[in-house]
C-alpha cells in the first residue's frame, strides 16, 4: 500500500486555501471529510471546495461529468446538488474544530456558458466561483493525453492569443470571483512550444490585467505548478507583481489539490506573496 505523505503544519495562522477538488471531480481522489482533516493537519483556518464544473457541449465531453457516489453523472446544474449538500454538511461538522469550510466551484470556461453559470448561482449558495480556461477552440490543452493534438492546430502566438482572449472574455462576464491559474497555457505549452510561450504571455498580460481590473475579477496564486516541476507558480512571481502593480486584486491562495495531502501545498513560501491570504468570506 502506498504511504500517505506527511502533512507538515504551516507556521502561520489564519491561512486559507481557496482551490481544491474532492472526489466529486472525476480527476480527484479523497472525500470532503478527508480534505477537511488534511486542512486541520495543515493548520489552515479556512478552505473552499472548488469542484470542476465542465459542461462545454462543443468539446469531446470527456471531462463533462461530476462524480456522485462513485458514479459519473453528466455535468448539469441539478447534478451538483449532492456536492453542495455535502460541503454544507462538512461546514457544520468542522466549524467546532476551528475550520471554516466554504462552498465554491471551478467553472470550465466556454463561450456561451453564462446562462448556466447564472442558473448555478441562483440555485445554490456559492461563496466563491473560480473560472478556469482549459480549452482552445473547445479542445483541452491541459491534459497529458490531449495537449499535443490541441496545440498542433495552433502556432505558438495563436495559442497564447486564443488563451488570453478567453481569460478576458470570462472576466468581462463579471460572473466569477477569480480567474484560476492565470498563465495555465504554460502547463504543457512550454513543453510543446518552448519558453517563448511565456514571453508571448507576458507581452499580452497587460490586456488581461485591464480586463480583470475593469470587471473586478481577482487573481489567485496557485501552487499546483510546483507539483509539476515549475520553479514558480500559476502565475509566475513576476506576473503576480505586474498584476499587483496594474491594480489587479491578487487575493486568493490555492493549492488546486486533487488529493487530500495537496491541501495547503507549499503555502509556507507563498504566503508573503498574498498578504491577505488570511480568511476571506467572513461575515
Ligand atoms: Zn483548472
Ligand atoms: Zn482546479
Amino acid at each position: 500500500m502506498a504511504e500517505t505523505p506527511e502533512i507538515i503544519p504551516l507556521s502561520t495562522d489564519n491561512i486559507s486555501d481557496f482551490h481544491m477538488h474532492c472526489d466529486y471531480s472525476i480527476d480527484a481522489t479523497g472525500t470532503i471529510e478527508e480534505y477537511c482533516q488534511a486542512a486541520l493537519k495543515r493548520r489552515l483556518a479556512e478552505i473552499c471546495f472548488t469542484s470542476h464544473f465542465d459542461a462545454n457541449p462543443r468539446c469531446d465531453g470527456e471531462a463533462n461529468f461530476v462524480r456522485v457516489n462513485g458514479k459519473n453523472l453528466p455535468t448539469t446544474v441539478e447534478n451538483v446538488a449532492p456536492y453542495v449538500e455535502h460541503v454544507l454538511k462538512a461546514a457544520e461538522e468542522f466549524y467546532p474544530y476551528g475550520l471554516s469550510v466554504k462552498l465554491g466551484l471551478e467553472v470550465g470556461w466556454y463561450a456561451g456558458c453564462e446562462e448556466q453559470v447564472v442558473k448555478l448561482k441562483e440555485s445554490y449558495p456559492f461563496d466563491y466561483l473560480l473560472v478556469g480556461i482549459h480549452e482552445l477552440n473547445d479542445e483541452c490543452f491541459c491534459a497529458r493525453s490531449t495537449y499535443e493534438k490541441c496545440f498542433s492546430k495552433f502556432s505558438r502566438e495563436q495559442a497564447v492569443e486564443n488563451y488570453v482572449q478567453q481569460v478576458i472574455a470570462a472576466a468581462h462576464t463579471g460572473l466569477f470571483d477569480t480567474v484560476a491559474h492565470l498563465d495555465y497555457i504554460k502547463k504543457y505549452g512550454q513543453k510543446f512550444y518552448g519558453e517563448g510561450v511565456n514571453d508571448d504571455f507576458r507581452r499580452l498580460a497587460p490586456t488581461i490585467f485591464a480586463g480583470l481590473k475593469s470587471s473586478g475579477t481577482s487573481m489567485e496564486v496557485n501552487t499546483a505548478a510546483r507539483r509539476l516541476g515549475f520553479s514558480s507558480y500559476y502565475p509566475a512571481i513576476d506576473i503576480i507583481n505586474m498584476a499587483r502593480r496594474a491594480g489587479v486584486a491578487v487575493q486568493f491562495l490555492g493549492s488546486d489539490a486533487h488529493r487530500p495531502e495537496h491541501v495547503g501545498y507549499e503555502f509556507e513560501e507563498v504566503i508573503p506573496l498574498v498578504p491577505d491570504a488570511v480568511t476571506h468570506c467572513e461575515d
